[in-house]
């Protein structure tokens, strides 16, 4: 029998109405003739209230006890979807990760898949029951305790399933009708792309665009699961929403396809630090074990003889997510205390956002940067910090300027024509 994954989002499940029209989505795949695996998130903002409640209990919480907690919304949304779908007379039956077994480490909230066996599954197939429906975000550990996949973890959920079952497509069901040039709610101008390459939507989920979870785009890149994003409120068909599949299927040929931003970076300045081998590993080495994500870095060229400091000096810089900030701090001043780095100041700014511009054609054109930086000109913008790879240029902003700067690169470099 041909297999289809079906996600929903937190929007598309967000009330019993909303739980009833998915499950018409997938009454209808069943009508079609497939085996469904349906991926449920839980409600809409019940994850947040989750989360709010463990910090408020404890605000050092015990990790495996705020993935008990955290995980529990996408039980309640399993359990609802299936009794729906029994309702419609469709045979469903529901699965918490630790039923599969979603078999995943011990790294509680940020947990990896080890394997989804499929024997549970399969056999209740094989008994007659045509959906799955399988709770988003968790798995269970090798010590047998509840983990989670880290925020937005359905995506990958419902991509690993697919890539498990085999399935013949992975649709991911949201509250916008594809992926777009930027995000449709900040710019009004962002277009709908038919197809997008997996490099493409690698780099613009890492760069913040939370249409889908980085992870999940890596598991269908590796495993070349055929992934589509398409609206969970309008009627869609086989040609519906946004494929994400490889370069080579791709007509559309833009230097940039897409602007991609992140509100919640902050930055640190290492004022007056030493400039000799091995600063760089004395700082960065207890960032990373204090669990501090390091994004983009800036080391200031060298001054020589500067006031009172007599060897060569410069200063240091860096971004990361603007709740790791007291993580970084306290790890910095345990170095200086250690002896192990010496500065003079830690500046820190919590009020940047990372805009970016992607696409795979920048690897063959030049320019891509002036462009950027001439659009951020004209409307007065400073860059505080740039960081480029092969098919992106990221630019650290005040976070005030950030709609204004997606706006204005979605205008200079014209997305919003087709090719
Ligand atoms: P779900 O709850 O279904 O997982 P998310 O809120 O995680 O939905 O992701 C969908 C949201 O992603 C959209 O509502 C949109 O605001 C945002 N988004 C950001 N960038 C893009 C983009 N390039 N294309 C489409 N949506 C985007
Ligand atoms: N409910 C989880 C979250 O809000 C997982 C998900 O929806 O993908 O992060
Ligand atoms: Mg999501």
């Amino acid at each position: 029998m041909p297999l289809l994954v079906m996600k929903f989002g937190g929007t598309s499940v967000g009330d019993l109405a909303r739980i009833q029209n998915a499950a018409r989505k997938v009454q209808r795949e069943v009508e079609r003739g497939y085996d469904v695996i349906v991926i449920v998130s839980a409600m809409s903002g019940k994850t947040n209230e989750l989360v709010g409640w463990v910090e408020q209990t404890s605000p050092m919480f015990d990790a495996r006890e705020y993935d008990a907690v955290v995980s529990s919304g996408e039980n309640v949304t399993a359990g609802l979807m299936a009794l729906t779908l029994q309702e419609m007379d469709v045979p469903a039956r529901s699965w918490q990760g630790w039923q599969v077994p979603i078999l995943t480490t011990s790294a509680h909230s940020a947990a990896r898949f080890l394997d989804i066996p499929r024997e549970n599954i399969d056999a209740k197939f094989a008994e007659g029951f045509k959906v799955a429906v399988v709770a988003g975000f968790q798995g269970v550990s090798p010590e047998g305790r509840i983990t989670t996949l880290g925020r937005g973890g359905s995506d990958t959920t419902a991509v690993a399933f697919a890539a498990a079952f085999g399935a013949e497509r992975c649709d991911i069901y949201t509250d916008v009708d594809g992926i777009y040039t930027t995000d449709p709610r900040i710019s009004s101008k962002a277009r709908k792309l038919d197809k997008i390459a997996f490099e493409e939507m690698l780099e613009l989920a890492s760069l913040g665009a939370k249409v889908l979870q980085t992870r999940s785009v890596e598991l269908a890149m590796r495993y070349k699961v055929r992934l589509r994003v398409l609206s969970s409120f309008e009627d869609t068909d086989e040609s519906s929403g946004t494929i994400v599949c490889d370069e080579e299927e791709i007509m559309e040929s833009k230097v940039v396809s897409g602007v991609a931003y992140s509100r919640d970076e902050a930055k640190m300045t290492l004022v007056t630090i030493e400039d000799r081998p091995g600063i760089a590993a004395a700082i960065f080495g207890p960032l990373a074990e204090a669990g501090v994500n390091v994004d983009m870095i800036v080391q200031n060229i060298s001054e020589r003889d500067y006031d009172d400091h007599p060897g060569a000096v410069t200063d240091m810089t860096f971004s990361c997510p603007v709740n790791q900030i007291p993580r970084a701090r306290k790890a910095m001043e345990d170095a200086r205390a250690a002896g192990i780095i010496n500065y003079d100041d830690l500046a820190v700014d919590t009020d940047v956002a990372k805009v970016s511009v992607v696409g795979i054609g920048m690897r063959s054109h030049a320019g891509v940067a002036a462009t950027m930086f001439k659009a951020l000109a004209a409307e007065n913008i400073n860059i505080k910090v740039i960081a480029t790879s092969e098919i992106k240029i990221s630019v650290l902003i005040d976070r005030k300027y950030m709609e204004l700067a997606v706006q204005a690169l979605h205008d200079a470099f014209e997305l919003e024509k087709s090719a």
